[in-house]
Parts: C-alpha cells; sequence; structure tokens
C-alpha cells in the first residue's frame, strides 16, 4: 500500500455507513487520552464531542450552542468556545476554516499534520495526515525563509457520492 493510502485518518462515508460506531470508538478514544494525560473529561466536554460526532458533516459553533442551550442550564457561550478550544488542542477535534465549523479528528489525541478534503456539495469532509504532503510544504515555506507552525490545508472540491 502507498503511504499517502495510509495517511488517510477519515474516508469519505459510504452510503449505509454506521456513523455511531465512529462516535462510540472516539468518545472511548478521548476518554482514555484524558485519562492518560490526568485531565478530566467533564461532562460538557463530553456533550460537546458527542454533538460534534453526531454528525458526519462539519457543525458550527452557533449549532452547538443552540443544542446546548435547549438541554443545560450555564452552557454560555464562552464556556462553550473554551470546551472547542480544549477539544481543538487536545487533537480531539479540527477546525475547517473554509467552513468556521469543526470535525471529529479520526486519529484522535496524536499530533499529525492536517489535510482536509471539503465537499463543496455535501460538505463532508475527509481526512488525511500525510507526512509527505507537509514535509514537501515546509521545505518550500522554509526555502522562502518562512518558519511554519501551524497548517491545516483544505482543498475544495467534489466527493465521490456527489459524483466527483
Ligand atoms: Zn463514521
Ligand atoms: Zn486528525
Ligand atoms: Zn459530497
Amino acid at each position: 500500500m502507498a503511504s499517502s493510502d495510509q495517511a488517510v485518518v477519515t474516508e469519505f462515508f459510504a452510503e449505509g455507513h454506521d456513523h455511531s460506531a465512529c462516535r462510540e470508538a472516539a468518545l472511548a478514544a478521548a476518554e482514555a487520552i484524558c485519562r492518560t494525560r490526568g485531565m478530566r473529561f467533564t461532562r460538557l466536554r463530553r456533550r460537546v464531542l458527542e454533538l460534534i460526532w453526531d454528525r458526519d458533516y462539519p457543525v458550527k459553533a452557533y449549532e452547538l450552542l443552540e443544542q446546548l442551550r435547549g438541554e443545560r442550564s450555564g452552557a454560555a457561550p464562552p464556556t462553550v468556545y473554551r470546551t472547542l478550544d480544549f477539544l481543538l488542542r487536545e487533537g480531539f477535534i479540527h477546525r475547517v476554516e473554509s467552513l468556521n465549523a469543526y470535525i471529529g479528528c479520526g486519529d484522535p489525541g496524536h499530533a499529525h499534520p492536517v489535510q482536509l478534503l471539503v465537499c463543496r456539495h455535501c460538505y463532508k469532509v475527509a481526512e488525511l495526515a500525510d507526512d509527505d504532503v507537509a514535509r514537501l510544504l515546509q521545505q518550500k515555506a522554509y526555502a522562502r525563509g518562512f518558519a511554519v507552525d501551524a497548517a491545516v490545508v483544505e482543498l475544495e472540491g467534489v466527493c465521490p457520492r456527489c459524483g466527483g
């Protein structure tokens, strides 16, 4: 298998994909990682991660806020944004900059390069963590005297199910 195939973290889901299995696996992984790192996986942290994994497309912060407002008092916007920052920092979710939204990471808790394929029809996202791509970009940037400290690459296009 080519290394580029091994770099796929999240595929575009096929028809009939059971996303609840992904959700359960992601929550269990987050819980285990928090335990290992000595951090609390609070009810709100769990709930926000659940809400992100409930969907199989990127979720906007205001959608999370609306949903939480309906079920929980005290989940004020700053609290929810802090929770999102926590989930981002620990590598449980990624921010899709072009959509201003969040997705669950298919390989949570590991530092890895992030390349997102964003479908412009259904807004579903596949995630790659390709070291070759990251290295090439870093070399090109470095050659211009630019020190890269964060790189989220987003490609816009059409996914297989939408006929890409
Ligand atoms: Zn899934
Ligand atoms: Zn990831
Ligand atoms: Zn699509």
